[in-house]
């Protein structure tokens, strides 16, 4: 009954605040504002350089910051040319490598990813590396972080906007805030669910693929990741993503089409 509940105001809210995903075309709840959440995640960004060191090998974070330039500047040509640049307004893209042996990356809304050094073994190379920040850039791009929030808000909170909630219970709306971006438990760790995963994967591949990267790549990447994390507990980046047999028949069956967009 409480299920039946939840699904219905759901619904119901949708119909009144809702946004599509590009080139999935996916529906999604959205009940926060851009601007409120990029402005949280630029402040959480900053806050999180100042807390952690940059690396300083410079080629290394070289290759990060081309990689991720090359994927954003093929997104923002594809937008353009579809008409949906406004879906990228606000946007204030930065990309950073942080000496960090943790195997992870992310994404925070507006465009602000980090790699942390732990990662680049796996990758290998800049392609392997495409693999990784096209899938968190894709999270930004289908605006993952505001979905979530949105819909923990429409769960709790009965489909109140961000700024209903701030008004009437500002205490709550901070909590919600700080929890969004896994403040206390160290950031990066928003976790998406598994549609949201998926979902990534499919736009990261079409992502890098646009940029000039082989798609085909993130097979045999996510099988280095996988063997990197063989029997003991999945680094943090894997274990909040779906298990490895199930991402390779996704990746193949997303493969056709992402290769439609690859230009060598
Ligand atoms: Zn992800």
């Amino acid at each position: 009954m409480y299920k039946k509940l939840i699904a219905f105001s759901i619904a119901v809210v949708m119909m009144v605040a809702c946004t599509t995903v590009p080139i999935t075309g996916r529906r999604q709840l959205s009940l926060v504002s851009d601007a409120q959440m990029m402005q949280m995640s630029y402040d959480a960004y900053d806050q999180f350089l100042k807390e952690n060191k940059l690396s300083r090998d410079a080629q290394a974070t070289a290759m990060v910051k081309r990689t991720g330039q090359r994927i954003q500047r093929a997104v923002e040509q594809y937008m353009a040319a579809n008409n949906m640049s406004d879906q990228l307004q606000g946007f204030q893209w930065e990309h950073n490598l942080i000496e960090d042996d943790q195997v992870n990356a992310w994404a925070m809304a507006g465009g602000k990813t980090v790699t942390y050094t732990g990662i680049l073994p796996i990758a290998q190379n800049e392609t392997g590396l495409a693999v990784v920040m096209g899938h968190e850039i894709a999270h930004a791009i289908a605006k993952h972080s505001n979905e979530r929030m949105s819909l923990q808000l429409a769960q709790q909170f009965g489909g109140q906007t961000l700024s209903a909630l701030a008004g009437a219970q500002p205490g709550v709306a901070q909590q919600l805030l700080m929890t969004a971006y896994g403040a206390g438990s160290g950031l990066g760790v928003l976790k998406y669910g598994r549609d949201q995963e998926s979902e990534a994967d499919r736009l990261g591949l079409i992502f890098m693929a646009m940029a000039g990267y082989n798609p085909q790549e993130a097979i045999p990447f996510w099988e280095r990741m996988e063997a990197k994390s063989g029997g003991q507990a999945p680094p943090e980046f894997l274990s909040t993503h779906p298990s490895a047999g199930t991402r390779r028949a996704n990746l193949q069956s997303y493969m056709p089409e992402a290769m439609k967009y690859y230009k060598k």
